[in-house]
């Protein structure tokens, strides 16, 4: 939850300067572990991510549709540790699902990931150095219990696969 109050914290800051109206999903940290639990081992851009995308851009277009919007967006894809390409499939199923339009991005591509950077230092935003979830907090450190168990959790799958 802090992580999550620390984000929101940066945004209703920023909003509140140019003057951006900020509504907020949802939160359910309960639903979130529920969605991705079955691939929590899959490690990064896997699809356990695939399941948090889905999972975060179908809240937003819960609340699209409730206050009427027309059109989504998400700024998820100015991160590195994601695949804008699956993310934009995902919002293109769920643009057909609601009927609200899904405008799709890379906006770390052409070096915007290096320009989000720049901004938040200028603007003095939290930064972190991980994706976000608890999972990707643990994977950051690479000889972690956490760590340790993906990999074994994905040798043991490929070699399941070979
Ligand atoms: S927060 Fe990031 S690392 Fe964690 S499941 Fe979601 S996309 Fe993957």
């Amino acid at each position: 939850m802090s992580e999550y109050k620390r984000r929101l914290y940066e945004v209703e800051q920023f909003s509140h300067l140019h003057s951006i109206p900020v509504t907020t999903g949802h939160y359910n940290q309960r639903e979130w572990f529920n969605a991705v639990k079955p691939y929590r081992f899959y490690g990064e851009l896997s699809p356990r991510c695939h399941a948090c995308y889905a999972f975060r851009l179908e809240e937003t277009f819960k609340r699209a549709r409730e206050q009427n919007f027309d059109a989504v967006c998400t700024t998820l894809t100015v991160s590195p540790y994601k695949d804008a390409e699956k993310i934009n499939e995902i919002g293109k199923t769920l643009s057909k699902v609601y009927n609200i339009t899904y405008i799709p991005s890379d906006f770390k591509s052409d070096g915007g990931y290096q320009h989000s950077i720049e901004l938040s230092k200028q603007y003095g935003m939290y930064r972190q150095k991980y994706c976000g979830c608890i999972y990707s907090k643990l994977e950051r450190k690479k000889y972690s219990l956490w760590s340790k168990r993906v990999q074994a959790f994905k040798e043991s799958f490929d070699a399941l696969n070979k």
